[in-house]
């Protein structure tokens, strides 16, 4: 058998999390090595954000065309989507981004070692390398396994052969009609996307309404952007069961007896940990019920000298929270403090009008038993808005009843990514929300909503707060 590979740090799974780690310690002077199956740069850059965001800018630009008379443009004929160069420019994009993290890994000194790893002893991992098997050992071990789509129990769907975000974005023809079972936020961009470059589309949800974790009144409104879009949408669907296959015809037959029929079906229910089958049992590195890996506040699984970062590790599902996890694997080999608990979670979906949410929801802010005043400001109200032709949704923040803490932030609008940032930093701050209420911003920017949006808060202690919290929740349902 080969000799085991001694390294001072091994890194397991190169997504954002491990290979930021893994670079930075190999830049630092530390023998790294990273095992890697072959995506080089991890999942967001290859089959994640960055394709979707690139196919989604195409959408984009067929949904702006197709608006060309409204903007005073004459149109010579209504914008068309070649799907094959819309893929190859996603492939551009992707390529681009591939060629920059590998040169930066080579740059870093890390050892890059690509093939499926798995441990073969507590502490060995065993990678099938195209030269064939490596075995690598680390005083310190981190795992950052990720996720791949799930495809939940129902009959006849796996056998439908569905794509996931990974085939659909690779895609050079346009889906007739594309069947989507799931409708929080992976199913809702692409849905969109696909509907602007030209696919009919069906959104089909199990839960009462799309974006399960937002509020209300924010899914309401996405939901009328989609119908306007004409997208059809199936609530509180159960499906009973799926035939035909996917790129063919596929279709999709609910417990009430409905039935959809499209041309393709798009599987974004969930996220399975890709922690199975790899010897984690044998490493001592426990996982809960679901899968994913145990961890403590500073990451640390129950094996010791072993770590575990990114959405395998149950972080919230982003890139940029990915990113933290290696700020806190940092901290811990420099012998910091830095920890997962209380960190702030801003996040965007990027559909039109794009959502960005900081802080708590209404829903979350109940839960917490957290009085709060609220504040909404419809997008239409800022002037910026409207010059852009971009009028539709709503800017909404909570401040604390008893003082003047922002709690939450959400926003339906243009840019709402780029404004919640705004937000984030004061919140970051510790600033009062009057900073964002009474300090100057430039005029006309959307950000210059937050003057209105934080003007509307009322005062502390206002009825709305002393009101027991059971009648606040009742008042918002209504
Ligand atoms: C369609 C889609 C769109 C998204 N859009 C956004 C967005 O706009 N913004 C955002 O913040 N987040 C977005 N996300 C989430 C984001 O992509 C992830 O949160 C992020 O990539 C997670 O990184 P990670 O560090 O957990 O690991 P990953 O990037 O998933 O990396 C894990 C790596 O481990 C490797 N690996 C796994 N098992 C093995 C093995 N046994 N042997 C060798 N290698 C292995 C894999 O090949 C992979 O490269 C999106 C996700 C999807 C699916």
């Amino acid at each position: 058998m080969n000799d085991i590979e001694h390294y001072d740090i091994v890194v397991f799974g190169g997504g954002k999390a491990g290979k930021t780690l893994a670079m930075d310690q190999a830049a630092a002077g530390k023998r790294v090595a990273m095992v890697e199956a072959g995506m080089i740069g991890g999942a967001c850059i290859n089959i994640a954000c960055i394709p979707t965001k690139a196919l989604i800018r195409s959408a984009q630009i067929v949904e702006t065309a197709r608006r060309a008379e409204e903007m005073g443009l004459v149109r010579a004929g209504p914008a068309k989507a070649v799907m094959g160069r819309v893929a190859a420019r996603t492939a551009e994009v992707v390529a681009g981004m591939v060629e920059i993290n590998r040169h930066a890994f080579e740059a870093s000194g890390l050892e890059l070692v690509l093939g499926w790893g798995r441990f073969t002893e507590p502490r060995v991992i065993e990678v099938a390398t195209e030269a064939g098997p490596r075995r690598v050992t680390g005083e310190r071990i981190y795992l950052d396994l990720g996720t791949r789509a799930a495809i939940p129990p129902i009959p006849g769907l796996r056998e439908a052969a569905p794509l996931t975000h990974v085939e659909a974005l690779t895609l050079d023809v346009l889906p007739a009609r594309l069947l989507v079972v799931g409708g929080g936020y992976i199913g809702m961009e692409l849905s969109q996307a696909f509907r602007r470059l030209g696919s009919e589309v069906v959104v089909i949800e199990g839960g009462r309404q799309l974006a399960a974790r937002e509020d209300a009144d924010v899914a309401a409104a996405i939901q009328d952007q989609f119908a306007e879009d004409g997208i059809e949408l199936a609530l509180e669907a159960r499906i009973a069961e799926v035939a035909g296959r996917s790129g063919e015809e596929a279709s999709v037959r609910l417990a009430d007896g409905q039935a959809f029929t499209g041309s393709h079906l798009l599987a974004a229910a969930g996220r399975q940990p890709m922690t199975g089958g790899i010897g984690l049992e044998l490493a001592g590195v426990e996982l809960d019920a679901r899968g994913f890996i145990r961890v403590d506040e500073r990451l640390q699984t129950s094996a010791l000298g072993i770590w575990a970062m990114g959405e395998a590790a149950g972080s919230p599902m982003f890139t940029h929270i990915a990113l933290d996890d290696y700020r806190v694997a940092k901290s811990g080999i420099a012998g910091g403090t830095r920890t997962t608990s209380g960190r702030m979670v801003p996040y965007c979906v990027f559909i039109e009008p794009e959502f960005a949410r900081v802080g708590l929801s209404e829903a979350e802010a109940r839960q917490a038993g957290i009085a709060y005043r609220l504040a909404t400001l419809p997008m239409d109200a800022v002037p910026r808005a409207r010059t852009l032709g971009e009028r539709t949704g709503f800017m909404k923040a909570l401040v604390a009843a008893d003082g003047d803490r922002i709690v939450g932030f959400a926003m339906l609008g243009a840019q709402a990514g780029e404004v919640m940032a705004v937000v984030q930093m004061a919140m970051l701050g510790g600033l009062p929300f009057t900073a964002l209420r009474d300090g100057i911003l430039a005029h006309p920017t959307l950000a210059e909503g937050l003057n209105m949006l934080f003007a509307k808060v009322g005062p502390a202690g206002e009825p709305l707060a002393r009101r027991p919290v059971s009648a606040v929740a009742r008042m918002s349902a209504e």
